[in-house]
């Protein structure tokens, strides 16, 4: 019997790149050999024509086109989250519908996943043009931080693009958490993984959701997920300032038994409560953070919910 491809597809807001996405994947079709495709478009929530478009097709093509659309806009770890909860296939694939993840490359991938013992194929940009400098800076800087502070290997540039096997897509679905962080994830279960590269693409239609803010917050988000180290810097930092004013406590015992008590030092003094006001808020600051992650992943909230599905 033919093998089964899933194709999980997030959309928000992208109304002009569903249908040209769905003509793309056709015709690389052909090259799939002995595979039925399976779409799982999910709308994140969005509120332009986006839905009309995946029902436009699913009337067109019902034997291979399914749909979930979102009651409000959950973000794309939700939708990618939801997608691999509902594809049924041997095999499954994620990619933007931008067409920023080539469908050109599935045949090899797919081949690769076929005929070696690899149990995913991920793909890599190799390059980040088109993209504001400071951007490559600070994403590159993330990068290096992340991989030392966290077991969890996160590699440089590598897309949520990826081709798994039925096998790693179950293991995926045993990390039921709220905070959801991809990259993270697909690493953390492991299993053989081939990186492709393939050069940077423009998107066909509609504008990115990322700004520079969101993926500041989206970064912070990664390293508390897949790091304890900031609590480390923390606790270490607490250490090492109760170790010098142990050792302050002292010199000002001792200069009092040798020069008695002039009272000065005042302006020395409100500069250090200050100073160690702020490392404390500081901890206590990252301290909450992982309070919140916590907090919200006891809460058990649903990571998504759904409004229609076809
Ligand atoms: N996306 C989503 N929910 C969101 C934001 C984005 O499902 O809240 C989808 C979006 O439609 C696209 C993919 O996630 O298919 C990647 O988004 P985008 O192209 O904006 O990110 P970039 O390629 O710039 O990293
Ligand atoms: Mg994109």
């Amino acid at each position: 019997m033919a093998k089964k491809l899933s194709i999980i597809v997030p959309c928000y807001f992208e109304e002009e790149s569903v249908p040209l996405f769905y003509e793309a994947v056709e015709k690389v079709k052909d090259k799939l050999v002995d595979v039925e495709l399976e779409y799982w478009f999910v709308n994140d929530g969005s509120t332009d024509n986006t839905l009309n478009e995946m029902q436009k097709l699913q009337i067109k093509d019902p034997e291979h086109v399914h749909y979930v659309s979102f009651s409000r806009n959950f973000g794309k770890e939700a939708a990618l989250y939801c997608g691999l909860r509902e594809a049924t296939g041997d095999y499954v694939t994620v990619m933007d519908v931008d067409l920023q993840d080539p469908p050109d490359m599935l045949p090899e991938m797919l081949n690769i996943i076929e005929t070696t013992d690899y149990d995913c194929v991920g793909t890599r940009r190799v390059d980040r043009s088109g993209e504001p400098p400071i951007r490559s800076f600070f994403a590159r800087m993330f990068y290096k931080l992340i991989n030392k502070i966290s077991d969890t290997e996160i590699i440089d540039g590598a897309r949520d693009f990826r081709l798994m096997t039925r096998q790693m897509v179950d293991a995926i679905l045993e990390m039921s958490e709220y905070n959801r962080f991809s990259k993270g994830i697909f690493s953390w279960v492991g299993f053989k993984t081939k990186y492709l590269n393939y050069e940077n693409q423009e998107r066909v239609a509609g504008k990115t959701s990322w700004n520079f803010w969101s993926l500041f917050k989206y970064s912070i988000d990664g390293i508390v997920n897949f790091s304890q180290f900031p609590l480390d810097i923390a606790a270490f930092v607490g250490f090492i300032s109760s170790v010098i004013s142990g050792l302050g406590i002292l010199f000002i015992i001792a200069r009092y038994l040798i020069q008695g008590d002039p009272t000065s030092g005042w302006a020395s003094t409100i500069c250090i409560m200050l100073f160690i006001g702020g490392i404390q808020l500081f901890c206590l600051g990252i301290v909450g953070k992982y309070i919140g992650k916590i907090f919200t992943e006891v809460k058990d909230r649903p990571v998504y919910i759904i409004k229609e599905k076809k």
